[in-house]
């Protein structure tokens, strides 16, 4: 039994198979979830004890790892009604959030989370929900070196690599980054495919071209199966991808491409398809 207690926050398409993989490494793991039918669910089919609330963790745990939508949904865990820091800890515990947030938050909150006696580590994942369930996440991380150095082992069985970025909010930085990079292929895919079409060409001819070439990667390749059987059931939601580059956004992203990109998928989710995966932006795209 590995020596560290972890409290879980979270289990959406990430946070659920990231804590099958610390019950399967060994790791004694206590859950909250904000709808507690999941928290049941989970508990059915793995190892895992539960908590009524956020607080509860606190005398529980020696880790709190956070793994939620929003800035919103993580100030609230945090700050809110029996949230993390209405308890005093009594030893040392570190927090570290691996939701995608803003560096601002993460300031914020590492402050507070320091005058409460805690430690604190953003912590954000780039990989979706298939590297999560096979524990092949990359993590990156801000904060102090010697409180990753402690916590490295959770993150172990979490992903194939954790790299240590320096303080707290440059993980935040690194992950927007990516996520700009992300949706710049994402919406390029979908509109070479919609252009395609509209010029007589199938996907299905367009996408295995693409992937055999250097302009292919890793992205189209996952992708090329959605769009071809018009499946957009949400890995990543094309909502929360909104959101990274809205906070790309309020980090002074204005670049010719980044302000489309943020245009384009705000107004995709106002025509209602935030719930489905990021891919669907080909849909709002040729509709459009
Ligand atoms: P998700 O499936 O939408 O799950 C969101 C989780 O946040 C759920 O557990 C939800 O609880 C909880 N939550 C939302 N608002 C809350 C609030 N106000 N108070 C308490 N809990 C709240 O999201 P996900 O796909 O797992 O993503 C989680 C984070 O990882 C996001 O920041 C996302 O940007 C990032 N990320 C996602 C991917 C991906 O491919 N999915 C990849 C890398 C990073 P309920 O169950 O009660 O709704």
């Amino acid at each position: 039994m590995n020596k560290l207690k972890i409290g879980w926050i979270g289990l959406g398409n990430m946070g659920t198979p990231m804590v099958k993989n610390l019950v399967k490494a060994g790791f004694e793991v206590m859950v909250y979830n904000r709808n507690q039918e999941k928290t049941k669910a989970l508990q059915e089919t793995i190892a895992i004890r539960v908590a009524g609330s956020p607080a509860d963790l606190v005398t529980e745990t020696d880790v709190i790892v956070t793994m939620l939508s929003d800035d919103t949904a993580v100030k609230e865990v945090f700050l809110g009604e029996n949230g993390i820091l209405s308890i005093k800890p009594v030893k040392d515990i570190t927090a570290v959030d691996m939701s995608t947030v803003s560096p601002e938050t993460t300031l914020q909150l590492a402050a507070t989370c320091k005058e409460h006696g805690f430690s604190y580590l953003d912590a954000p994942v780039s990989g979706s929900v298939k590297p999560a369930e096979e524990a092949q996440l990359i993590i990156m991380v801000g904060g102090e070196e010697e409180v990753y150095q402690k916590v490295k082992p959770v993150f172990d069985a979490l992903g194939k690599s954790s790299v240590y970025l320096g303080e707290n909010g440059k993980a935040n930085v690194a992950k927007l980054a990516i996520n700009l990079f992300l949706g710049i292929t994402v919406q390029g895919l979908a509109e070479a495919v919609v252009f395609a079409e509209k010029n007589g060409l199938a996907a299905t001819t367009l996408l295995p071209l693409i992937n055999a070439g250097a302009v292919g990667s890793g992205m189209t390749k996952m992708k090329t199966e959605n769009i071809i059987n018009n499946d957009f059931k949400a890995a990543f939601a094309l909502k929360l991808l909104a959101k990274d580059i809205r906070l790309a956004g309020a980090n002074g992203l204005n670049t010719p491409i980044g302000l489309s990109l943020s245009n384009t998928l705000d107004a995709a989710v106002q025509k209602g398809l935030g719930e489905d995966d990021m891919i669907a932006v080909l849909k709002y795209i040729s509709e459009n």
